[in-house]
Order: structure tokens, then C-alpha cells, then sequence
């Protein structure tokens, strides 16, 4: 699907989103990539959703990237008799690992791991920060604990403990079934929850040997602490702002966003905003103003892509939030501020050949009236450091692998194509030619850029870069060899 914006828009699936008319109208009206969220829903109703975004893939002749989110070391109480409870301000209140049914006075906490990383003073917080308990005392399978904050809990709410590195493995058990069901069906990117090293971006790198890409949420402030070297193991990064904003003191994620989003441009990695975005829009069919500011300043920032969850998920609106995304990423794109905010947070560049080649490739967009950066890219690194310069034309990312082109459909900018394999430059002029006449991108009288690297099929080898007609005649009365 052609679209008049380089932002791209993850829409997340749910109830709201699962019928082929449905995903379809997402796809339509802007999603580029659809997540599934392995917290929820069966393996079967799972699998439904990603055989239906195939079908549109395939019925529109466009990739489209699914992305499955693994649901991490989500830490929960358990239950309690009474269903909930009140938790009063100044109140005591114990965590501990007897089953039995939770009170006012104490609930089950199934996580001995935590009992064991405690520290005096530590905060435990319940119900996405909405109840706060201060620990006095502990034990290895019990805390005693201060409301600082009261308010209902109930049975099997969350619980963020953000002082501790916790000593939890990054995949459960539950991860490890839902990574490989995920890889079986095909999915293009695993997003892990909770990463809080690099060791555990390198554990679900060795279960998915390859067949997924890896996105690492950040949502921890380990992870924050971590990030350079987690995003060096990483391919891309979600700034989970939904969890980060609990773990954190909210006014802590803005500069964090600001500063991951650099960093992840820099070193030519995808990077996501997420949750809340347009979160009023779960029930209303227009936004907020605020809403609509932080998705516009995400987009200023450079991110690649911006992200929907209950709004396209669960909510009564979801045409209309990707529409509401698809809006705001013109508007700011058309702004000319938005290009010298991005011209002007372009990092350093690292020596080499193929980042000398798409840095002119740039340049030339900005001298001269070429319509469209066409490069070819196999193992997609091309297309990535493509997307890292944010030219201001168009990217047509061509390849002839299917998992490259839904890959980088989640990367600022990229058109992604698929096309036959080739074997000498010439053909690619062509095919680029073509691929740019056909997306309407460019007709004959017009010149783009051609990017490749010779010999084909060599990862990381591009040192061509042409300047070519899109007709096809003068292609090749004019092609050097
Ligand atoms: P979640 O992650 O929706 O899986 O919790 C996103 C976030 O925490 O922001
Ligand atoms: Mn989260």
C-alpha cells in the first residue's frame, strides 16, 4: 500500500480487530504492521489472525509485518476471597507465597524470586502503579509491607517492582511455547516485555535461530540503565511507555523517549512509541488534542513508527484511531520544520562504503528533482541505514526475499517490494524502474536513484549507486554495463 507519509503505524489485534473485513480496513487505512498480543487469546484465535493478515497481504499484493509480543515475567497476585479489597493509606499489608485466599491483610505473591531480590525501603507497586506499598520487613517467602498509596486490589493484578533488578528469566516457560508457535506461523519480529539485559535479548535470539527478528520493549529502568548494550543485541526497540511511566515517575518518560529514539536512528534500528497514544479514542471517534500532540511529537522526534493497542484492539474505533495516525504523520511530514528537525538530529556516520553511498543517495534527493531512493537489499541492512538517513523522497526498499521486505516494513520510509532475482545491475535499473513507474512513485520522464550491490546476494556489499531514467529505452542506451 502506497502511503503519503514515511512514519509507519503498528495497529495491535484483539476482539475489536479479528475479522478479514476488519484487518483489511486497518491495512487500508494505514497499519503497515499488525501486533499480536500473546497475553491474550488462544494459540488458535492467534493463529486465525495471522493467517487473515496474510490473506490481505496477499490479496493486495502488499507485505505487511506481524509482530508477536511475548507477554515476559509479568509478575501478579493471586486471588482473593472476597474477589477484591480495599487497601487503606498507612495500613499494613503482607505479601507472601501461602495460597490460600488473600484478605486485607495479605494476599499471595507466587514469586519467590522477588522475596529473594528485596530490598529494605523497596517499592512494590499494584494495578499499573495505582496502589504503592513501601517494604519494612522480609523474608524469603514473605513482606511486610506500608500502604503509601491505598486503593481496591483484586484478584491477579499486576505488580511492578521498580528498585530491584529482579533475577527473573526474561522468557517463561509460557514465552518459550509462545515464541516457537510464533516462529512456526511465521511471524517477522518477537517483541520481549520486560527486558532487563542484553542476556536476555541474546536468550530469545538463540530460541528463534533467526526465523523472527528481535524488538526489545523497554519498559524496565534496568532496561534504561542497559540500553546501550541491549540495543547493540537488539533489532529494534519499543519504548513502552505504558510500564516505563509505572516503573518510573511519569514526567521521567518524554526525555527517555527523546533520548532512545536518537540513539535507535543512530544505529539504524527501528524504534516504536507505544501505548496511549490515542488512548481516549478507545471510546470516542475523535481524539484529544493532547493525544493528538504526543502522537505528532513522536513523529517530529523521527521514531519509525508509532503504535495502537486497546484503541485498535479492544476499542469501538479502530478504522478511525489508524486514520486519526495516518493524519497526523501527513501533517507534521508536510511541515518544513519537520524536516530540519530531522536533518538536524542526524548523528555521526560511521565509515564505509555503504554508508557513504546512502548518504549521496541523499544528497542527490536534496539537489536535484530525482523521484524515489530505489535500493536493493537482502539482508535489509541497506534498506535500515537507507531509512537512517530520511531522505526527503521516497525509499522503494526492493528484494527478493518475502521475510526482508515485511521486516523492514516496520523502518521509517521504506516502500518495500519484492522482486526477481538478479543477476546483473542493468536488471535492477530496470526493475527499479519499473517498481517506481508501477507505485506510482515516478512515469518515464523521471529520474531516480539506483543502489546495489555487485556481486548480488552478497550481504553488505552495496557500492553501486546510478542515477537512472525510469524509461526503460534509454536504461539501456545509456547503461554503462
Ligand atoms: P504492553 O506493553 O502493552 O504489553 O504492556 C506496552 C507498554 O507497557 O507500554
Ligand atoms: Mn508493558
Amino acid at each position: 500500500m502506497r502511503r503519503l507519509r514515511n512514519v509507519k503505524v503498528v495497529a495491535t489485534l484483539g476482539p475489536a480487530s479479528e475479522t478479514y473485513e476488519m484487518i483489511r480496513a486497518l491495512h487500508e487505512a494505514g497499519a503497515d504492521v499488525f501486533r499480536l498480543n500473546m497475553s491474550h487469546g488462544t494459540h488458535d484465535e492467534i493463529r486465525s489472525k495471522h493467517q487473515i493478515i496474510r490473506q490481505v497481504e496477499q490479496d493486495l499484493n502488499s507485505p505487511i509485518a506481524i509482530l508477536a509480543d511475548l507477554q515476559g515475567p509479568k509478575l501478579r497476585v493471586g486471588a482473593f476471597a472476597n474477589g477484591e479489597e480495599l487497601l487503606e493509606e498507612g495500613a499494613r499489608f503482607r505479601l507472601d507465597l501461602d495460597e490460600a485466599e488473600g484478605d486485607v491483610t495479605r494476599v499471595c505473591l507466587p514469586h519467590p524470586e522477588i522475596f529473594a531480590a528485596l530490598k529494605p525501603g523497596a517499592h512494590l507497586l499494584v494495578n499499573d502503579g495505582k496502589i504503592r506499598l513501601k517494604v519494612d520487613s522480609y523474608g524469603k517467602d514473605f513482606a511486610e509491607c506500608t500502604v503509601i498509596t491505598g486503593g481496591v486490589i483484586s484478584n491477579r493484578k499486576g505488580v511492578n517492582v521498580p528498585d530491584v533488578v529482579l533475577p527473573l528469566a526474561a522468557l517463561s516457560a509460557k514465552d518459550r511455547k509462545d515464541l516457537e508457535f510464533a516462529c512456526e506461523l511465521g511471524v517477522d519480529w518477537l517483541a520481549l516485555s520486560f527486558v532487563q539485559r542484553p542476556r536476555d535479548v541474546e536468550e530469545a535470539r538463540e530460541l528463534a535461530r533467526g526465523r523472527a527478528a528481535i524488538l526489545s520493549k523497554i519498559e524496565k529502568p534496568a532496561a534504561v540503565d542497559n540500553f546501550d548494550a541491549i540495543l547493540a543485541v537488539s533489532d529494534g526497540i519499543m519504548v513502552a511507555r505504558g510500564d516505563l511511566g509505572v516503573e518510573l515517575p511519569v514526567q521521567a518518560v518524554p526525555p527517555i523517549q527523546k533520548r532512545l529514539t536518537r540513539k535507535c536512528r543512530n544505529a539504524a534500528k527501528p524504534v516504536i512509541v507505544a501505548t496511549q497514544m490515542l488512548e481516549s479514542m478507545i471510546e470516542s471517534p475523535m481524539p484529544t488534542r493532547a493525544e493528538v500532540s504526543d502522537v505528532a511529537t513522536a513523529i517530529y522526534e523521527g521514531v519509525d513508527a508509532v503504535m495502537l493497542s486497546a484503541e485498535s484492539a479492544a476499542g469501538s474505533y479502530p478504522v478511525e484511531a489508524v486514520t486519526t495516525m495516518d493524519k497526523v504523520a501527513v501533517e507534521v511530514e508536510a511541515d518544513e520544520n519537520y524536516m530540519q528537525i530531522i536533518a538536524a538530529s542526524r548523528g555521526e556516520r560511521k565509515y564505509g562504503v555503504a554508508e557513504g553511498i546512502v548518504a549521496a543517495a541523499r544528497e542527490i534527493a536534496e539537489t536535484t528533482n530525482i523521484k524515489a531512493i530505489c535500493c536493493f537489499t537482502q539482508s535489509g541492512t541497506t534498506g535500515l541505514l537507507t531509512a537512517r538517513e530520511r531522505p526527503r523522497v521516497p525509499i522503494l526498499a526492493l528484494t527478493s526475499l518475502e521475510r526482508t521486505a515485511r521486516r523492514l516494513c516496520l523502518s521509517w520510509g521504506c516502500n518495500c517490494v519484492i522482486v526477481g532475482e538478479l543477476e546483473r545491475f542493468k536488471m535492477a535499473v530496470v526493475s527499479a524502474a519499473r517498481a517506481a513507474r508501477a507505485g506510482g512513485f515516478a512515469v518515464e520522464t523521471d529520474q531516480i536513484v539506483v543502489m546495489a550491490g555487485v556481486p548480488f546476494n552478497v550481504p553488505g556489499t552495496t557500492n553501486i549507486l546510478r542515477v537512472a531514467p525510469c524509461d526503460e529505452r534509454l536504461i539501456y542506451n545509456t547503461d554503462p554495463g
